[in-house]
C-alpha cells in the first residue's frame, strides 16, 4: 500500500476524506489541526457535540462492567432502563422499545412488525405499503424499497420490493400548485392518499410510511398544518398502520421529543436512531404501540426478526445517558430558541438571495434551498454540483453543513441543511450562518 492510500473503502472511491482525530463541544478537530464547527451534527446525529464528559463515563463505566451478552440469552440493565425511559410513559400509546444499531434497521424492524402483525390477526392480504416521493428511510433494500430518492434507488431498483408504492409528498415549496391554499393542498394530497389506498384495494394496505420532517432528501421540510391529521384519518378508516420514521427529525431536534406531537397525532410504530445516541454509539429503535405487541405475544409469541448487536448494552448506555442529559439541562427548551434564533439569522442572511428560494425547517433542523431563479423555482443543473460544492468551500471555512441533492421528481434542486449540537451557544448560531453565508457567495 502506497504512502497516504487508504484500504477503507469510502463513501467517495477518487478522494480519502481528512482524518478527524479530535472532538471538543460543537468543534471537530481534523490531523492538521483545523478545528470545524459542526453545524450540522454529522448528518443531524451529534447532538450533545463531542466528547460529553456524562455520556463517556457512562460508556465506560458500561464496558468496565460488561460489554456484551447476546439478546438471546440475557437482557442487560441499561437495555431495560433505555426502553423503560424511551416508552416507560407510553408517548402516544407507543409501550415498547426494539433495540437496533441505527435508523435503517429500525425502519426495517417497523415494517416486518406491521406485516407478521396483520398475519398474526388473521389479516395476511395486506402486504402494501405506501409511502412518498421524496422521503428516504434508509440504505438496506427493505428501507431503500420505501424510500422515494431516485438516485439512490435507481442502481438497485430491480432488488426493490414492489409492495411499496409512493405518493405526492406534502412538499408545499414544489408541490402546491399556484393560487392553491395550504388547506386546498392537504385536501388535494388526502385524496391522492386515499385513491392509493383504493387502487390497491384498502384492506390489502399494511400501513403509510413518512418522515414527520422530510431530511436528507428534500431538506428540512414539515408537512403543512393539517396534512398529518388527515393521513392518520386515512389510515384509521382502513384498519392500516401509520408508520413514522423519525430517524432524522426525532429525539428533540425539532424541539419537542418527537415531532409528531407537533401534528397532533400519534403513530402506531415509530423509527428514532441518530439523536437516540448523539453519535456516542451506533444505535437506532424501533417503537410500537402496546396493542400490536400484545397480539403477536397473544399469537405466535415472537417478533420474527432479530440482530446480533440488538440492545448492545454499551450503546444502550450511551443512548441513555443523552436522554437524561437532554432532560437534566432542559435542552428541548434551548433547542426552541436556538431554533428561532437560527431561523431569524437565515432569514435576515438570505431572505433576499437571489438564488435562495426556501428556508424551513423546525427547530435546530433548517435548511435553505437554492434555485436558478427564484421566480420559477427552476434548481441548478445539478451537474453543477453546487451543493457539493458549498460543503467544500465551507469546510475549507471552518464550517461542517450537510449538502443535499434533491430528488423530487427532478424538481426539487440543491439544499443546504443545519442541525447544530442542541449544546450550542447563541454566538456559535451567528458564526454558522456569518460562515455559510460566505461559503454560499463564493460558490456562486
Ligand atoms: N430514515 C431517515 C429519515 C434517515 O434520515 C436515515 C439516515 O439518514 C435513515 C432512515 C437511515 O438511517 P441509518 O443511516 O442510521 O441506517
Amino acid at each position: 500500500m502506497g504512502a497516504g492510500k487508504s484500504r477503507v473503502l469510502h463513501r467517495s472511491l477518487r478522494e480519502t476524506p481528512p482524518r478527524a482525530v479530535g472532538g471538543d463541544g460543537v468543534w471537530l478537530i481534523a490531523e492538521d489541526g483545523r478545528r470545524i464547527l459542526d453545524a450540522s451534527g454529522g448528518a443531524a446525529l451529534s447532538c450533545l457535540g463531542h466528547q460529553h464528559p456524562r455520556v463517556l463515563e457512562a460508556m465506560s463505566r458500561q464496558a468496565s462492567k460488561l460489554a456484551y451478552a447476546h439478546t438471546s440469552f440475557f437482557t442487560s440493565e441499561p437495555a431495560e432502563a433505555l426502553a423503560e425511559k424511551l416508552v416507560g410513559h407510553e408517548p402516544g400509546g407507543l409501550a415498547y422499545a426494539y433495540l437496533v444499531s441505527g435508523g435503517s434497521e429500525a425502519v426495517e424492524a417497523g415494517i416486518k412488525l406491521a406485516r407478521q402483525y396483520f398475519i398474526e390477526i388473521g389479516q395476511p392480504q395486506r402486504q402494501r405499503f405506501i409511502a412518498r416521493r421524496q422521503s428516504y428511510h434508509g440504505n438496506t433494500l427493505g428501507a431503500l424499497a420505501a424510500g422515494g430518492n431516485a438516485w439512490r434507488r435507481e442502481p438497485y431498483a430491480p432488488l426493490l420490493s414492489a409492495a411499496f408504492s409512493h405518493v405526492t409528498p406534502a412538499f408545499a415549496y414544489h408541490e402546491m400548485r399556484a393560487g392553491e391554499s395550504e388547506a386546498d393542498f392537504v385536501a388535494r394530497l388526502a385524496a391522492q392518499l386515499e385513491a392509493e389506498f383504493q387502487r390497491l384495494g384498502p384492506d390489502n394496505v399494511a400501513a403509510f410510511i413518512a418522515e414527520p420532517v422530510v431530511g436528507a432528501t428534500a431538506g428540512c421540510v414539515p408537512a403543512p398544518e393539517g396534512y398529518f391529521r388527515a393521513v392518520r384519518d386515512i389510515c384509521d378508516r382502513h384498519g392500516a398502520l401509520l408508520i413514522l420514521d423519525e430517524v432524522m427529525c426525532g429525539m428533540g431536534r425539532t424541539g419537542t421529543r418527537h415531532a409528531w406531537e407537533q401534528e397532533g397525532i400519534a403513530p402506531d410504530i415509530q423509527a428514532i436512531a441518530k439523536g437516540l445516541g448523539g453519535g456516542y454509539q451506533p444505535i437506532g429503535a424501533m417503537l410500537a404501540g402496546a396493542s400490536i405487541v400484545d397480539s403477536i405475544r397473544d399469537g405466535s409469541g415472537a417478533f420474527q426478526h432479530g440482530h446480533t448487536y440488538m440492545a448492545h448494552p454499551i450503546a444502550c448506555a450511551a443512548a441513555l445517558e443523552v436522554q437524561r442529559v437532554i432532560d437534566d439541562e432542559q435542552l428541548l427548551d434551548r433547542v426552541k430558541d436556538l431554533g428561532r434564533q437560527l431561523e431569524r439569522r437565515l432569514t435576515e442572511r438570505f431572505g433576499n438571495h437571489r438564488h435562495v428560494g426556501d428556508i424551513r425547517g423546525r427547530g435546530l433542523f433548517q435548511a435553505i434551498e437554492l434555485v436558478a431563479d427564484r421566480a420559477t423555482r427552476v434548481p441548478f443543473d445539478p451537474s453543477l454540483k453546487l451543493n457539493q460544492r458549498i460543503k467544500a468551500i465551507a469546510f475549507e471555512g471552518g464550517l461542517g453543513c450537510y449538502p443535499a441533492g434533491g430528488c423530487v421528481d427532478g424538481r426539487s434542486g440543491d439544499h443546504v441543511l443545519l442541525a447544530p449540537p442542541y449544546i450550542a451557544t447563541s454566538d456559535d448560531i451567528d458564526m454558522i450562518v456569518d460562515r455559510l453565508g460566505r461559503a454560499v457567495d463564493a460558490a456562486l
